[in-house]
Protein backbone atom coordinates (compact mmCIF):
# COMPACT_ATOMS: atom_id res chain seq x y z
CA UNK A 1 0.00 0.00 0.00
CA UNK A 2 1.44 3.03 -0.73
CA UNK A 3 2.50 5.33 1.80
CA UNK A 4 -0.03 8.13 1.53
CA UNK A 5 -2.83 5.81 1.26
CA UNK A 6 -6.21 7.49 3.39
CA UNK A 7 -8.92 5.66 4.98
CA UNK A 8 -11.10 7.41 2.28
CA UNK A 9 -9.35 5.71 -0.55
CA UNK A 10 -9.61 1.96 0.86
CA UNK A 11 -13.19 2.77 1.67
CA UNK A 12 -14.17 4.16 -1.84
CA UNK A 13 -11.84 1.80 -4.20
CA UNK A 14 -14.34 -0.88 -5.64
CA UNK A 15 -16.18 -1.61 -1.82
CA UNK A 16 -19.62 -1.46 -4.01
CA UNK A 17 -18.86 -3.70 -6.20
CA UNK A 18 -17.44 -6.01 -4.15
CA UNK A 19 -20.73 -5.16 -1.56
CA UNK A 20 -22.88 -5.82 -4.30
CA UNK A 21 -21.32 -9.41 -4.82
CA UNK A 22 -21.50 -10.61 -1.19
CA UNK A 23 -25.22 -9.52 -1.18
CA UNK A 24 -25.71 -10.97 -4.21
CA UNK A 25 -23.98 -14.56 -2.73
CA UNK A 26 -26.08 -14.48 0.07
CA UNK A 27 -29.34 -13.52 -1.51
CA UNK A 28 -28.67 -17.03 -4.27
CA UNK A 29 -27.31 -18.94 -1.06
CA UNK A 30 -29.65 -18.45 0.96
CA UNK A 31 -28.76 -18.44 4.76
CA UNK A 32 -28.82 -21.43 7.38
CA UNK A 33 -30.49 -20.67 11.12
CA UNK A 34 -31.07 -16.95 10.10
CA UNK A 35 -32.15 -15.23 13.49
CA UNK A 36 -30.10 -13.06 15.71
CA UNK A 37 -28.89 -15.01 18.85
CA UNK A 38 -28.69 -17.93 16.38
CA UNK A 39 -25.24 -18.72 17.13
CA UNK A 40 -25.18 -23.01 17.85
CA UNK A 41 -26.83 -25.75 16.24
CA UNK A 42 -28.80 -27.22 17.57
CA UNK A 43 -29.58 -30.35 15.82
CA UNK A 44 -27.34 -32.57 13.24
CA UNK A 45 -29.36 -31.17 10.50
CA UNK A 46 -28.50 -27.30 11.74
CA UNK A 47 -24.93 -28.69 12.18
CA UNK A 48 -24.55 -30.23 8.65
CA UNK A 49 -26.52 -26.77 6.84
CA UNK A 50 -23.92 -24.46 9.09
CA UNK A 51 -20.68 -26.94 8.09
CA UNK A 52 -21.80 -26.46 4.04
CA UNK A 53 -22.73 -23.14 4.79
CA UNK A 54 -19.36 -22.09 6.29
CA UNK A 55 -17.39 -24.14 3.06
CA UNK A 56 -19.23 -22.12 0.45
CA UNK A 57 -17.91 -19.05 2.06
CA UNK A 58 -14.42 -20.63 1.25
CA UNK A 59 -15.21 -22.19 -1.50
CA UNK A 60 -16.77 -18.63 -3.15
CA UNK A 61 -13.55 -16.45 -1.62
CA UNK A 62 -15.74 -14.80 1.04
CA UNK A 63 -13.51 -16.49 3.96
CA UNK A 64 -9.71 -17.29 3.90
CA UNK A 65 -9.10 -15.15 1.28
CA UNK A 66 -6.60 -12.78 3.40
CA UNK A 67 -4.55 -16.54 3.75
CA UNK A 68 -1.06 -16.76 2.45
CA UNK A 69 -1.90 -18.34 -1.39
CA UNK A 70 -0.16 -21.46 -0.96
CA UNK A 71 -3.23 -22.14 1.70
CA UNK A 72 -5.80 -20.65 -0.64
CA UNK A 73 -5.66 -17.13 -0.08
CA UNK A 74 -6.46 -14.45 -2.91
CA UNK A 75 -3.99 -11.85 -4.03
CA UNK A 76 -6.71 -9.41 -4.72
CA UNK A 77 -7.34 -9.68 -0.78
CA UNK A 78 -8.16 -6.32 0.90
CA UNK A 79 -8.62 -6.21 4.55
CA UNK A 80 -11.52 -3.92 3.72
CA UNK A 81 -13.12 -6.97 2.18
CA UNK A 82 -13.18 -9.12 5.85
CA UNK A 83 -15.69 -6.03 7.18
CA UNK A 84 -17.86 -5.95 4.32
CA UNK A 85 -18.48 -9.61 4.48
CA UNK A 86 -19.29 -9.47 8.39
CA UNK A 87 -21.35 -6.16 7.61
CA UNK A 88 -23.64 -8.31 5.27
CA UNK A 89 -23.45 -11.30 7.33
CA UNK A 90 -25.40 -9.06 10.24
CA UNK A 91 -27.73 -7.15 7.46
CA UNK A 92 -28.74 -10.75 6.67
CA UNK A 93 -29.00 -12.13 9.86
CA UNK A 94 -27.01 -15.14 8.84
CA UNK A 95 -24.46 -17.52 10.96
CA UNK A 96 -21.27 -15.33 11.30
CA UNK A 97 -18.36 -16.98 11.55
CA UNK A 98 -16.59 -14.97 13.67
CA UNK A 99 -15.77 -17.85 16.01
CA UNK A 100 -12.66 -20.51 17.24
CA UNK A 101 -12.51 -22.05 14.06
CA UNK A 102 -11.02 -18.61 12.83
CA UNK A 103 -9.05 -18.18 15.64
CA UNK A 104 -7.39 -21.71 14.96
CA UNK A 105 -6.66 -20.92 11.27
CA UNK A 106 -4.67 -17.79 11.96
CA UNK A 107 -2.90 -19.83 14.52
CA UNK A 108 -2.06 -22.45 12.43
CA UNK A 109 -0.67 -20.39 9.46
CA UNK A 110 1.40 -17.89 12.18
CA UNK A 111 2.40 -20.95 14.24
CA UNK A 112 1.46 -24.24 12.61
CA UNK A 113 3.95 -26.67 11.23
CA UNK A 114 4.19 -27.19 7.66
CA UNK A 115 2.62 -30.60 8.52
CA UNK A 116 -0.09 -29.28 10.33
CA UNK A 117 -1.40 -27.18 7.87
CA UNK A 118 -1.15 -29.14 5.05
CA UNK A 119 -3.20 -31.82 7.20
CA UNK A 120 -5.75 -28.77 8.80
CA UNK A 121 -5.71 -25.88 6.69
CA UNK A 122 -7.93 -27.39 3.79
CA UNK A 123 -10.27 -29.41 6.92
CA UNK A 124 -11.27 -25.88 8.09
CA UNK A 125 -11.58 -24.85 4.18
CA UNK A 126 -14.12 -27.86 3.88
CA UNK A 127 -16.07 -26.87 6.59
CA UNK A 128 -15.06 -30.71 7.70
CA UNK A 129 -13.14 -28.83 10.53
CA UNK A 130 -14.48 -26.73 13.53
CA UNK A 131 -12.45 -25.66 16.10
CA UNK A 132 -12.71 -25.02 19.97
CA UNK A 133 -10.73 -22.78 22.07
CA UNK A 134 -9.28 -24.96 25.42
CA UNK A 135 -7.87 -21.79 27.45
CA UNK A 136 -9.54 -21.17 30.37
CA UNK A 137 -10.26 -22.79 33.51
CA UNK A 138 -12.61 -23.21 36.32
CA UNK A 139 -9.94 -20.90 38.68
CA UNK A 140 -8.11 -18.91 35.65
CA UNK A 141 -10.14 -16.57 33.22
CA UNK A 142 -8.66 -12.78 33.42
CA UNK A 143 -5.92 -14.16 34.28
CA UNK A 144 -4.86 -16.83 32.14
CA UNK A 145 -1.13 -17.33 33.03
CA UNK A 146 -2.02 -18.92 35.89
CA UNK A 147 -3.48 -22.30 34.27
CA UNK A 148 -3.10 -25.49 35.87
CA UNK A 149 -4.48 -28.00 33.38
CA UNK A 150 -0.37 -30.33 32.89
CA UNK A 151 0.93 -31.10 29.81
CA UNK A 152 3.57 -33.79 31.47
CA UNK A 153 6.54 -34.97 28.94
CA UNK A 154 6.23 -38.84 28.21
CA UNK A 155 8.60 -39.72 25.47
CA UNK A 156 8.27 -37.52 22.31
CA UNK A 157 4.79 -36.26 23.68
CA UNK A 158 3.06 -35.41 26.54
CA UNK A 159 0.18 -36.52 29.03
CA UNK A 160 -2.51 -34.00 29.23
CA UNK A 161 -4.82 -34.07 32.74
CA UNK A 162 -6.69 -30.78 33.96
CA UNK A 163 -10.36 -29.32 33.37
CA UNK A 164 -11.21 -26.34 30.63
CA UNK A 165 -14.10 -24.28 30.78
CA UNK A 166 -16.28 -21.89 28.35
CA UNK A 167 -15.16 -23.68 25.58
CA UNK A 168 -17.31 -22.15 23.02
CA UNK A 169 -18.43 -24.86 20.36
CA UNK A 170 -16.49 -27.78 22.15
CA UNK A 171 -19.66 -30.06 21.85
CA UNK A 172 -19.21 -30.40 18.19
CA UNK A 173 -15.73 -29.58 17.51
CA UNK A 174 -14.10 -31.64 15.85
CA UNK A 175 -10.53 -30.34 17.15
CA UNK A 176 -9.17 -27.90 19.77
CA UNK A 177 -6.53 -25.27 20.29
CA UNK A 178 -5.10 -26.44 23.98
CA UNK A 179 -2.71 -24.46 26.18
CA UNK A 180 -1.47 -26.55 29.06
CA UNK A 181 1.58 -25.89 31.73
CA UNK A 182 4.65 -28.16 30.20
CA UNK A 183 7.00 -26.35 32.61
CA UNK A 184 5.71 -25.83 35.95
CA UNK A 185 9.13 -25.09 37.32
CA UNK A 186 9.67 -21.75 35.04
CA UNK A 187 8.04 -18.38 34.98
CA UNK A 188 4.32 -18.04 34.33
CA UNK A 189 3.99 -17.58 30.89
CA UNK A 190 7.05 -18.89 29.32
CA UNK A 191 6.18 -22.61 31.00
CA UNK A 192 2.58 -22.68 28.51
CA UNK A 193 2.27 -24.58 25.86
CA UNK A 194 0.14 -24.77 22.71
CA UNK A 195 -1.54 -27.95 21.30
CA UNK A 196 -3.95 -28.85 18.16
CA UNK A 197 -6.19 -31.69 19.89
CA UNK A 198 -8.57 -34.00 18.07
CA UNK A 199 -11.80 -33.61 20.19
CA UNK A 200 -11.68 -37.44 19.93
CA UNK A 201 -9.32 -38.47 21.48
CA UNK A 202 -9.36 -41.09 24.38
CA UNK A 203 -9.51 -39.21 28.12
CA UNK A 204 -11.54 -36.44 26.99
CA UNK A 205 -14.87 -35.71 27.82
CA UNK A 206 -17.12 -32.60 26.83
CA UNK A 207 -20.18 -31.22 29.10
CA UNK A 208 -21.97 -28.19 27.91
CA UNK A 209 -23.02 -25.95 29.92
CA UNK A 210 -26.93 -24.22 29.64
CA UNK A 211 -26.75 -20.29 30.00
CA UNK A 212 -29.96 -18.46 30.42
CA UNK A 213 -30.64 -17.78 27.35
CA UNK A 214 -31.95 -21.62 26.97
CA UNK A 215 -28.91 -22.22 24.61
CA UNK A 216 -25.82 -24.20 24.98
CA UNK A 217 -23.08 -22.95 23.28
CA UNK A 218 -19.83 -23.14 25.47
CA UNK A 219 -19.02 -26.13 27.61
CA UNK A 220 -16.53 -27.69 30.00
CA UNK A 221 -13.73 -29.93 28.94
CA UNK A 222 -12.45 -32.56 30.90
CA UNK A 223 -9.02 -33.88 30.15
CA UNK A 224 -7.91 -37.14 31.57
CA UNK A 225 -4.31 -38.58 30.85
CA UNK A 226 -5.22 -37.57 27.25
CA UNK A 227 -1.73 -38.45 25.00
CA UNK A 228 -0.13 -35.84 22.60
CA UNK A 229 2.74 -36.75 20.14
CA UNK A 230 5.19 -34.06 19.07
CA UNK A 231 2.71 -33.68 15.83
CA UNK A 232 0.10 -31.91 18.45
CA UNK A 233 2.37 -29.56 19.30
CA UNK A 234 1.58 -26.14 18.18
CA UNK A 235 4.96 -23.60 17.84
CA UNK A 236 7.39 -23.91 20.16
CA UNK A 237 7.31 -25.73 23.37
CA UNK A 238 7.25 -23.10 26.00
CA UNK A 239 5.46 -20.56 23.42
CA UNK A 240 2.34 -21.17 24.36
CA UNK A 241 1.44 -17.64 25.02
CA UNK A 242 2.76 -16.18 21.80
CA UNK A 243 -0.10 -18.36 20.23
CA UNK A 244 -2.63 -17.12 22.39
CA UNK A 245 -2.44 -13.26 22.42
CA UNK A 246 -2.01 -13.22 18.62
CA UNK A 247 -4.91 -14.88 18.31
CA UNK A 248 -7.01 -12.55 20.48
CA UNK A 249 -5.30 -9.76 18.13
CA UNK A 250 -6.56 -11.40 14.66
CA UNK A 251 -10.10 -10.99 16.08
CA UNK A 252 -9.45 -6.92 15.50
CA UNK A 253 -10.03 -7.18 11.77
CA UNK A 254 -14.15 -7.80 12.26
CA UNK A 255 -14.73 -5.34 15.44
CA UNK A 256 -15.92 -2.50 12.37
CA UNK A 257 -19.02 -4.57 11.92
CA UNK A 258 -19.96 -3.44 15.80
CA UNK A 259 -20.92 -0.15 13.76
CA UNK A 260 -23.53 -2.10 11.71
CA UNK A 261 -24.85 -4.01 14.25
CA UNK A 262 -25.74 -1.21 16.22
CA UNK A 263 -27.41 0.36 13.32
CA UNK A 264 -29.69 -2.55 13.54
CA UNK A 265 -30.29 -2.27 17.23
CA UNK A 266 -31.39 1.34 16.75
CA UNK A 267 -33.77 0.65 14.57
CA UNK A 268 -34.73 -2.25 16.48
CA UNK A 269 -35.22 -0.23 19.46
CA UNK A 270 -37.56 2.62 17.70
CA UNK A 271 -39.81 -0.34 16.55
CA UNK A 272 -39.78 -1.40 19.48
CA UNK A 273 -40.91 1.59 20.88
CA UNK A 274 -43.29 2.09 18.24
CA UNK A 275 -44.98 -1.62 18.89
CA UNK A 276 -45.13 -1.58 22.38
CA UNK A 277 -48.81 -0.19 23.72
CA UNK A 278 -49.71 1.47 27.27
CA UNK A 279 -51.85 0.43 29.18
CA UNK A 280 -54.23 3.45 27.79
CA UNK A 281 -53.80 1.88 24.34
CA UNK A 282 -50.88 4.23 23.07
CA UNK A 283 -47.69 3.22 21.77
CA UNK A 284 -44.53 4.22 23.85
CA UNK A 285 -42.91 6.47 21.29
CA UNK A 286 -45.88 8.89 21.33
CA UNK A 287 -44.01 10.00 24.62
CA UNK A 288 -41.98 12.85 25.44
CA UNK A 289 -39.59 10.90 28.02
CA UNK A 290 -39.47 7.80 25.53
CA UNK A 291 -38.62 9.93 22.42
CA UNK A 292 -36.13 11.64 24.67
CA UNK A 293 -34.77 8.15 25.61
CA UNK A 294 -34.57 7.43 22.12
CA UNK A 295 -32.58 11.04 21.19
CA UNK A 296 -30.40 9.90 23.66
CA UNK A 297 -29.47 6.06 22.44
CA UNK A 298 -29.24 7.68 19.20
CA UNK A 299 -26.36 9.84 20.28
CA UNK A 300 -24.59 7.09 22.22
CA UNK A 301 -25.09 4.85 19.10
CA UNK A 302 -23.37 7.51 17.05
CA UNK A 303 -20.84 8.32 19.24
CA UNK A 304 -19.86 4.31 19.58
CA UNK A 305 -19.95 4.42 15.71
CA UNK A 306 -17.59 7.03 15.23
CA UNK A 307 -15.17 5.33 17.73
CA UNK A 308 -15.25 2.21 15.90
CA UNK A 309 -14.59 4.34 12.10
CA UNK A 310 -11.78 5.60 13.63
CA UNK A 311 -10.23 2.22 14.45
CA UNK A 312 -11.34 0.50 11.42
CA UNK A 313 -9.54 3.31 9.70
CA UNK A 314 -6.65 3.15 10.88
CA UNK A 315 -6.69 -0.84 11.08
CA UNK A 316 -7.55 -0.10 7.29
CA UNK A 317 -4.06 2.07 6.62
CA UNK A 318 -2.26 -0.17 9.53
CA UNK A 319 -1.87 2.28 12.06
CA UNK A 320 -3.51 0.95 14.90
CA UNK A 321 -2.91 3.19 18.71
CA UNK A 322 -2.90 0.28 21.33
CA UNK A 323 -5.51 1.86 22.69
CA UNK A 324 -7.72 0.92 19.61
CA UNK A 325 -9.23 -2.59 20.47
CA UNK A 326 -9.38 -2.05 24.32
CA UNK A 327 -11.71 1.87 23.81
CA UNK A 328 -13.78 0.13 20.87
CA UNK A 329 -14.45 -3.07 22.53
CA UNK A 330 -15.57 -1.59 25.95
CA UNK A 331 -17.77 1.27 24.43
CA UNK A 332 -19.58 -1.47 21.96
CA UNK A 333 -19.92 -4.19 24.50
CA UNK A 334 -20.86 -1.83 27.24
CA UNK A 335 -23.39 0.33 25.05
CA UNK A 336 -25.29 -2.80 23.87
CA UNK A 337 -25.94 -3.85 27.81
CA UNK A 338 -27.52 0.14 27.76
CA UNK A 339 -29.68 -0.54 24.65
CA UNK A 340 -30.63 -3.90 25.35
CA UNK A 341 -31.97 -2.43 29.45
CA UNK A 342 -33.58 0.02 27.72
CA UNK A 343 -35.61 -1.97 25.30
CA UNK A 344 -36.13 -4.29 28.57
CA UNK A 345 -37.79 -0.90 30.01
CA UNK A 346 -40.03 -0.68 27.22
CA UNK A 347 -41.23 -4.44 27.19
CA UNK A 348 -41.75 -3.94 30.93
CA UNK A 349 -43.91 -1.26 30.74
CA UNK A 350 -46.24 -2.08 27.89
CA UNK A 351 -49.72 -3.86 28.27
CA UNK A 352 -49.11 -5.72 24.91
CA UNK A 353 -46.89 -5.88 22.36
CA UNK A 354 -47.88 -5.01 18.33
CA UNK A 355 -47.81 -8.90 16.62
CA UNK A 356 -45.88 -6.75 13.77
CA UNK A 357 -42.90 -6.76 15.94
CA UNK A 358 -43.23 -9.68 17.68
CA UNK A 359 -40.27 -11.06 16.60
CA UNK A 360 -38.28 -7.80 17.26
CA UNK A 361 -39.18 -8.44 20.70
CA UNK A 362 -38.13 -11.90 21.49
CA UNK A 363 -34.69 -11.11 19.85
CA UNK A 364 -34.32 -7.93 22.70
CA UNK A 365 -35.07 -10.78 24.98
CA UNK A 366 -32.59 -13.12 24.19
CA UNK A 367 -29.91 -10.34 23.41
CA UNK A 368 -30.90 -8.33 26.90
CA UNK A 369 -29.71 -12.08 28.62
CA UNK A 370 -26.44 -12.51 26.51
CA UNK A 371 -25.46 -8.97 26.25
CA UNK A 372 -23.32 -9.65 29.92
CA UNK A 373 -21.63 -11.80 28.09
CA UNK A 374 -19.80 -10.25 25.98
CA UNK A 375 -18.69 -7.38 28.30
CA UNK A 376 -16.72 -11.03 29.25
CA UNK A 377 -15.40 -12.70 26.66
CA UNK A 378 -12.74 -11.35 25.06
CA UNK A 379 -11.19 -9.45 27.95
CA UNK A 380 -13.57 -8.53 30.87
CA UNK A 381 -15.01 -4.65 31.21
CA UNK A 382 -12.67 -4.43 34.29
CA UNK A 383 -10.03 -5.35 32.80
CA UNK A 384 -10.07 -3.40 29.72
CA UNK A 385 -10.64 -0.22 31.78
CA UNK A 386 -7.32 -1.68 33.86
CA UNK A 387 -5.39 -1.41 30.44
CA UNK A 388 -6.52 1.27 28.86
CA UNK A 389 -5.91 3.23 32.42
CA UNK A 390 -2.73 1.64 33.45
CA UNK A 391 -0.93 0.33 30.37
CA UNK A 392 -2.33 3.24 27.73
CA UNK A 393 -3.13 6.53 30.31
CA UNK A 394 0.15 5.59 32.12
CA UNK A 395 -2.47 5.91 35.51
CA UNK A 396 -0.61 4.36 39.11
CA UNK A 397 -1.75 1.29 40.65
CA UNK A 398 -4.80 2.02 42.65
C1 LIG B 1 -19.49 -15.80 25.59
C2 LIG B 1 -18.20 -16.34 26.10
C3 LIG B 1 -17.46 -17.20 25.33
C4 LIG B 1 -16.26 -17.70 25.81
N1 LIG B 1 -15.58 -18.60 25.02
C5 LIG B 1 -14.43 -19.11 25.49
C6 LIG B 1 -13.74 -20.11 24.72
O1 LIG B 1 -14.15 -20.51 23.63
N2 LIG B 1 -12.61 -20.65 25.23
C7 LIG B 1 -12.10 -20.25 26.44
O2 LIG B 1 -11.07 -20.75 26.83
N3 LIG B 1 -12.75 -19.33 27.21
C8 LIG B 1 -13.90 -18.76 26.76
N4 LIG B 1 -14.57 -17.84 27.51
C9 LIG B 1 -14.07 -17.52 28.85
C10 LIG B 1 -13.51 -16.12 28.96
O3 LIG B 1 -12.27 -16.02 28.33
C11 LIG B 1 -13.44 -15.80 30.46
O4 LIG B 1 -14.75 -15.78 30.96
C12 LIG B 1 -12.79 -14.47 30.73
O5 LIG B 1 -11.43 -14.52 30.43
C13 LIG B 1 -12.97 -14.04 32.19
O6 LIG B 1 -12.52 -15.04 33.04
P1 LIG B 1 -13.42 -15.64 34.23
O7 LIG B 1 -14.76 -15.98 33.67
O8 LIG B 1 -12.63 -16.71 34.89
O9 LIG B 1 -13.62 -14.44 35.22
P2 LIG B 1 -12.56 -13.90 36.27
O10 LIG B 1 -11.24 -13.67 35.61
O11 LIG B 1 -12.59 -14.78 37.47
O12 LIG B 1 -13.21 -12.51 36.61
C14 LIG B 1 -14.36 -12.41 37.44
C15 LIG B 1 -14.65 -10.92 37.62
O13 LIG B 1 -13.54 -10.30 38.30
C16 LIG B 1 -13.02 -9.24 37.52
N5 LIG B 1 -11.55 -9.22 37.61
C17 LIG B 1 -10.71 -10.28 37.46
N6 LIG B 1 -9.44 -9.86 37.59
C18 LIG B 1 -9.49 -8.52 37.82
C19 LIG B 1 -8.50 -7.50 38.01
N7 LIG B 1 -7.20 -7.80 37.96
N8 LIG B 1 -8.92 -6.22 38.16
C20 LIG B 1 -10.25 -5.91 38.19
N9 LIG B 1 -11.23 -6.83 38.02
C21 LIG B 1 -10.86 -8.11 37.83
C22 LIG B 1 -13.44 -9.55 36.09
O14 LIG B 1 -13.51 -8.38 35.31
C23 LIG B 1 -14.81 -10.17 36.29
O15 LIG B 1 -15.78 -9.17 36.45
C24 LIG B 1 -15.78 -17.32 27.08
C25 LIG B 1 -16.53 -16.44 27.87
C26 LIG B 1 -17.73 -15.96 27.40
C27 LIG B 1 -18.52 -15.02 28.28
Amino acid sequence: MPADTTPADIRSADIDGYRDQVRGFIADRGVPMPGEGVRVPRDAEQERAVRAWLRSLYEAGYLGAGWPAQWGGRPDHRPIHDLVLMEELIRADAYRPLDQTMLASHALIEFGSDAQRRELLPRIRGGEHIWCQLFSEPETGSDLASLRTRAEPDGDGFVVTGQKIWSTDAQWADMGMLVARTDPSINRHAGITAFVVPMNLPGIEVRPIREMTGLAEFCEVFLDRVRLDASHILGEVGGGWQVVTSGLASERAFVGANAVQLERMFADLVALAAGARLPDGTAAIEHEDVQAQLADALVRVEEVKLIVRDTVDRILIDNEHPSDGPVAKLAYTELNVALCERAMDLIASAASIDDSIADIADRWQHNFLWSRALTISGGASEIIRGIIGRQLLGLPRA
